[in-house]
């Protein structure tokens, strides 16, 4: 893998086959009105691929083919045991692939190669195979009932589950919804985001070749503001499983109360607080703030972007962090060597330099960064950003950005620590960085937010859940507590004679 060169990942680029159509009841097909839109690499403005933009009407297709295979047993009362089978296989064929799905990856959102496979192909691999070889081991419950009765409470499938997902990470948030989901005998269908659907589509194929069967899992590029829409509102879609922003989460649960109450699960937006004590490694802390907030350009869900340092280190400590972003200066995607790559697209560019614009106007002091780069290539590069002197009622300390942006804001006390790490809408992610443990947990424990790192940043795998709380979300995805969001909960009570 990653023995190859630039030139090598070029050379294979070349050849490398692109799939636009949707994938519905088994097969790649063309939407039903024929409309397509461009595909564009995000690290040079070229078209890779016409992509399906599908409709109301290719919805309809799709939720009947869905409905028709969960009645029909064919997935959803088969023994977890050969269900386990079939997820492993897919995840074998995933592996198979994992430089051309990486190749593709990078080519779609403009991630680095050295990311798209270290990270993301191994993680969605080890998310399908790890829920696959867990679903033949999850037992259900008999409770203690008096004598002569008999109570049991089973997990059933919800039915037919619609997955809305992001661009920021098309390939695992694809696979933290699909592995659960089918492995708890849904069916499932897929809508990826309109600017990052090769991935998904590419996979769905694969799975069919595991031996899926038809119609249970179903991938329709297309907006989200018709087609994503019409899904949420739909009276036959019993579960609906979201990432993305705070706001189109907010309309998804408002879409489920005028529907049918459809289960609605939300992974949402971040702004996260990145904590460092004096008395931490500081050597250590200074890459992973970097590294948490530029790490795939800041279109991260979990970025560290609220870097919340203690004010006696705080001089030096941003001589550190600034050393450490001179590493993260963008470029070409297909270089090995390249840490960050592209903006997703041109306007999310324009949102990152707008909020630099703020920045200045809020009287923030720019330390690093806060340019366009590489326009030359095509693409939308933007470097590496930090913001000093920043107090957490500024905007670009409140609002997600989406972008390498950092905002340091220096603290005093533990309690003036928690509190600005508190003071958000958000509650996905953070980290604490000190060598005293009764500091380091006192704060791990005070900060609300789904995940929290103590001496790391970005720490996890497959086995812990994952979510945000307050406007971050309301489900958690990974673990085997994710199998949970996808069943419901049946009640048989026997009275013996
Ligand atoms: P987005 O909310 O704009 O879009 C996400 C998906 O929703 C896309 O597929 C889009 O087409 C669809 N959509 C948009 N409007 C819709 C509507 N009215 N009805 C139904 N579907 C609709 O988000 P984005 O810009 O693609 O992704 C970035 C956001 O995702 C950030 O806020 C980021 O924090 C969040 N995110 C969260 C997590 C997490 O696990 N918490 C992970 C990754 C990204």
């Amino acid at each position: 893998m990653l023995d190859k060169t630039a030139t090598d990942w070029q050379a294979l680029a070349g050849q490398l086959k692109f799939e636009g159509r949707a994938f519905i009841n088994g097969r790649y097909a063309d939407a039903l009105s024929g409309r397509t839109r461009p595909s564009i690499n995000p690290g040079n403005g070229d078209e890779l691929v016409e992509v399906s933009v599908c409709s109301n009407e290719d919805a309809e297709t799709a939720i009947n083919g869905a409905r028709s295979a969960f009645e029909s047993g064919a997935w959803s009362k088969m023994a977890p045991v050969d269900r386990k089978m079939v997820l492993v296989r897919w995840a074998e064929l995933i592996e198979k692939h994992a430089d051309q799905l990486a190749l593709l990856e990078t080519l779609d959102v403009g991630k680095p190669i050295s990311d798209t496979t270290n990270v993301d192909v191994p993680a969605t691999v080890r998310t399908i195979r790890w829920s696959g070889e867990a679903i033949d081991k999850v037992y259900d419950e008999i409770p203690p009932t008096p004598a002569d009765t008999l109570a049991l409470v089973q997990r059933l499938p919800l039915g037919v589950v619609a997955a809305i997902v992001p661009w920021n990470f098309p390939l695992s948030t694809t696979a933290w919804k699909l592995a659960p989901s089918l492995a708890t005998g849904n069916s499932v269908i897929l809508k990826p985001a309109s600017s990052t659907p090769l991935s998904a589509l590419f996979i769905a194929g694969l799975a069919s070749e595991a031996g899926l069967p038809d119609g249970v899992l179903q991938v329709l590029p297309g907006p989200g503001g018709s087609l994503g829409k019409y899904l949420a509102t739909h009276m036959d879609i019993d579960g609906l499983t979201f990432t993305g922003s705070t706001p189109v989460g907010k309309m998804l649960m408002e879409y489920s109360g005028q529907s049918n109450l459809k289960r609605t699960f939300l992974e949402l937006g971040g702004k996260s607080p990145n904590i460092v004590f004096a008395d931490a490694n500081l050597e250590k802390a200074a890459a992973m703030a970097a590294a948490a907030v530029f790490y795939n350009g800041g279109q991260t869900c979990t970025a560290g972007t609220r870097l919340i340092v203690e004010e006696k280190i705080q001089d030096r400590f941003l001589e550190m962090v600034t050393e450490n972003a001179k590493g993260w200066m963008p470029g070409d995607p297909l270089d090995p060597s390249t840490a960050m790559g592209p903006m997703i697209d041109a306007a999310q560019c324009k949102t990152v330099a707008e909020y630099v614009d703020i920045g200045h106007r809020e009287g923030a002091e720019l330390l690093f960064g806060g340019k366009q780069t590489l326009e030359e290539s095509g693409g939308y590069y933007y470097e590496p950003s930090i913001f000093g002197g920043v107090s957490n009622d500024m905007r670009i300390a409140q609002e997600e950005i989406f972008g390498p942006v950092m905002s340091v804001i220096p603290f005093k006390t533990t309690e003036e620590a928690v509190q600005i790490a508190n003071d958000s809408i958000y509650g996905l992610a953070g980290a604490v960085w000190s060598n005293n443990i009764n500091t380091a947990h006192k704060v791990a424990e005070s900060v609300r937010v789904g995940t929290m790192g103590i001496n790391n940043y970005f720490g996890g795998d497959i086995t812990v859940p994952f979510g945000g709380f307050k406007q971050s979300g309301n489900g958690r995805d990974k673990s085997i507590h994710a199998f949970h969001d996808y069943t419901e909960l049946k009640t048989t009570w026997i009275e013996f004679s």
